[in-house]
């Protein structure tokens, strides 16, 4: 590598660890020059994690947790963009492209690595296409406005028992800290906004908290943890312990003892995995988080540096530091003086810090605390949470907004707006369970499905008795016959075995139909052969249950055809 007269100091992650590194590094740039910090992060600002359950009920504004990054530090070159790649032999790091579709390459001469980690739903059954995790604004966003609707929903399918119940039931997977806190701030949301609603019987609302160990918060003293449980539970949360999520569908949740949760809420804190672009990095780990000594010099390296949750780093008096914001935002100060004294010279610090306190908001203004090893509970331990945090929240700016924001929930009730930020999806995963219908015979057709993975049956319904009309399976697709015809379901399609879908709406739809011709031509002919199939006896019979094989894949030959709804 060229020497640099100006070291670079190149900071991936806006979180607690890489924005306190930087504002420290500015601190010690002063009037100087002889470096420069350049931070890549997603967004472009930085997130309060410790209050994010609070935008969910809405007790804070949506924008009352995240603070603009280039606000915070004015010093620092600013990249917002998703991290691509890092070379750690070149010393680069290459970032996704823009509006311009070139990638941007970042020279380094000093990396710091604060990327944290990432609630990882892969390899869980139906996770990654119905379980909404809970880490940045916009999955509290999200949460927020997804459960708005669903109680919008129940007050208008208030006759049909099964969807009612689906709707009114939420889950929360996880009883760590974020679990704990957003269960609690969902439960009393919905139990306080559900008045609102009179088509809704307010008893038939059940709020569960699914957790894999045999108490909850297992990060604070036990008589703590039995308080949470208690309070929580007073105010109506299922508390599930030793339970595990195993899987999940747009329906259900499904434990791990074959428990099966009707719902269309779930919300999931874990797991928590390494993040994806620490993992593809070939340096030294334990447990997928970078091995980084006590000056946070990552093992093995004289430039890269490792902190917050994706890094493990030592603590003097034995064992790693937790993955805490307090942990984080302290490294952030000893990454920094040892980056300025690896550039101008200067004796190294060890990360030393004594953990103050631990803290959890359990909702109507009660909390636990453990202060330096006393445990506080109930609403003196409220008030603390909320002065501590409120005096962590940078700014004075956002602590203002925040503490007005509190001063009015005491006194009005929450706020209802749902905020539709985006259209219907246009093309989306979905996981379907065996038994679970995708779409019943008489359903309207707002979507066209084609299988990925599984084994689906199509049956119609007639004079009282159901035919089999086919088997299908990976590669082929079924739905196309009510949106072509602007119809309702002709038949009812049901999933044999774990389904994996890709489903497209028929905005998206159409206007792909309508700008290829050769693929509605397709569309068409499928649709008639199947349509002719249909009338067949041998189609209604259901005597003889058809395969894909006798199917055809994605375009039947016009003698095997059978309907698809
Ligand atoms: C809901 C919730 C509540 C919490 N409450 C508390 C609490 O009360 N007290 C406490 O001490 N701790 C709490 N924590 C934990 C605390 O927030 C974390 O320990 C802390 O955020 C870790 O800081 P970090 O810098 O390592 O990671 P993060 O703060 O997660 O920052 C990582 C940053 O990297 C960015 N990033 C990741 N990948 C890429 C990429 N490929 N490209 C570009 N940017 C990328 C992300 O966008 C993010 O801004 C809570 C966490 C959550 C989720």
């Amino acid at each position: 590598m060229k020497e640099q007269k100006h070291k670079r100091v190149v900071i991936l992650g806006g979180g607690f660890g890489g924005v306190y590194t930087a504002l420290h590094l500015e601190k010690a740039l002063r009037k100087r020059d002889d470096f420069e910090i350049t931070l890549v992060n997603k967004e472009n600002y930085f997130v309060f994690q410790p209050m994010l359950a609070e935008v969910v009920s809405g007790n804070i504004g949506i924008l009352d947790t995240v603070s603009p990054i280039r606000r915070m530090l004015p010093r620092t070159n600013l990249h917002v963009r998703d991290i691509e790649s890092i070379d750690t032999k070149e010393q680069t790091v290459t970032t996704t492209p823009g509006f311009r579709q070139q990638p941007n390459v970042i020279y380094y001469d000093h990396l710091v690595l604060a990327l944290g980690n990432v609630t990882d739903f892969r390899g869980l059954r139906g996770l990654p296409e119905h379980a909404i995790p809970f880490k940045n604004l916009s999955d509290a966003l999200y949460i927020r406005n997804h459960v708005i609707h669903v109680l919008e929903e129940a007050a208008i399918e208030h006759n049909d028992k099964r969807l009612r119940l689906q709707l009114l039931t939420f889950v929360v997977a996880g009883g760590g800290f974020s679990g704990v806190e957003v269960v609690a701030e969902l439960n009393d949301f919905v139990r306080e906004v559900v008045r609102n609603y009179p088509q809704i019987d307010s008893s038939e609302v059940r709020v569960v908290l699914l957790h894999a160990l045999d108490r909850i918060l297992p990060e604070l003293d036990e008589k703590l943890a039995l308080y949470a449980q208690r309070i929580l539970e007073k105010r109506g949360v299922d508390i599930r312990l030793n339970t595990l999520l195993k899987a999940a569908s747009g329906e259900e949740a499904i434990l791990a003892d074959g428990t099966r949760i009707p719902t269309r809420t779930l919300i999931s804190t874990v797991p928590s995995s390494p993040n994806p672009m620490i993992d593809a990095l070939d340096l030294p780990k334990e447990r997928g988080r970078l091995k980084a000594d006590s000056s946070l010099l990552v093992e093995g390296t004289n430039n890269v540096w490792a902190l917050g949750d994706c890094a493990i780093i030592p603590r003097p008096d034995g064992g790693v530091c937790p993955p805490t914001a307090q942990f984080a935002t302290r490294q952030g100060k000893i990454a920094a003086h040892n980056i300025v004294a690896a550039i101008r010279g200067g004796e190294r610090k060890a990360f030393q810090f004594k953990e103050l306190g631990k803290l959890a908001a359990l909702g109507h203004r009660s909390a636990v605390a453990q202060m330096f090893g006393v445990n506080i509970s109930g609403f003196l331990a409220w008030f603390m949470w909320r002065t501590i945090y409120l005096m962590k929240l940078p700014g004075w700016g956002r602590r203002l907004k925040v503490a007005a924001s509190w001063t009015f929930e005491l006194f009005l009730p929450p706020d209802l707006v749902q905020l539709k930020l985006t259209n219907t999806t246009g093309v989306a995963h979905e996981h379907f369970e065996p038994g679970e219908e995708v779409f019943h015979q008489g359903d309207l057709g707002d979507r066209i499905y084609i299988i990925a993975r599984g084994q689906a049956e199509v049956a119609r319904g007639e004079n009282g008795s159901e035919a089999l009309l086919a088997r299908l399976g990976p590669g082929e697709y079924f739905g196309e016959m009510a949106l072509l015809n602007q119809t309702t379901r002709n038949a009812t399609v049901r999933c044999l075995e774990p389904l994996d879908v890709l489903s497209i709406h028929k905005r998206e739809f159409s206007m792909l139909a309508a700008n290829l011709p050769a693929m509605r031509e397709s569309f068409e002919q499928v649709m008639n052969q199947r349509r002719l199939a249909t009338g067949s006896e041998r189609a209604l019979s259901g005597t003889r249950p058809l395969t894909k094989q006798s199917l055809g894949a994605a375009a039947p030959r016009a003698d095997e055809a059978e309907a698809v709804a």
